[in-house]
């Protein structure tokens, strides 16, 4: 069976801080042609009705509905890196500056880890023969 129609909802509500809250919503719905993903298709409904309901708010008079739409990132008071949202202190359980002070190399080690591990570094420039005072400066 093939799914044909798609209606989907998402609706937001941020307290302003001062005892009340404010609340935007969409519903949005899609037809669905033969050879269109449904998953595709609800992923794609599903972030259009959730960037319109954070655009509302956004738009609030509220600074806490503001703030609450878009979090200030935070980040290590020891180090300054970005916490992960795992993490509810204000700085990392194993900071790496903590470790820094050990070892040099962890502190390098856990900044690479941290970003997602180690880069591919370019090729080398093909040599061109020449020695280093023959290159044209
Ligand atoms: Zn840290």
């Amino acid at each position: 069976m093939k799914l044909r129609h798609i209606t989907l909802g998402f609706e937001k509500r941020l307290t302003d801080g001062a005892y009340g809250s404010e609340l935007a919503s969409a519903v949005l719905e899609a037809e669905l042609d033969l050879g269109d993903d449904e998953d595709d298709a609800a992923v794609a409904l599903m972030a259009q009705a959730r960037t319109f309901v954070e655009a509302q708010l956004q738009q609030s008079r509220s600074f806490a509905v503001r703030s609450h739409v878009e979090p200030p990132e935070r980040r290590c008071s020891r180090c300054g890196e970005v916490l992960p949202d795992h993490l509810r202190g204000e700085r990392h359980t194993q900071c790496p500056r903590d470790q820094a002070a050990a070892s040099p190399t962890a502190l390098l080690e856990a900044m690479v880890a941290a970003r997602g591990g180690p880069r591919e570094l370019p090729p080398p420039a093909p040599d061109d023969g020449l020695e280093l005072e023959e290159l044209p400066f």
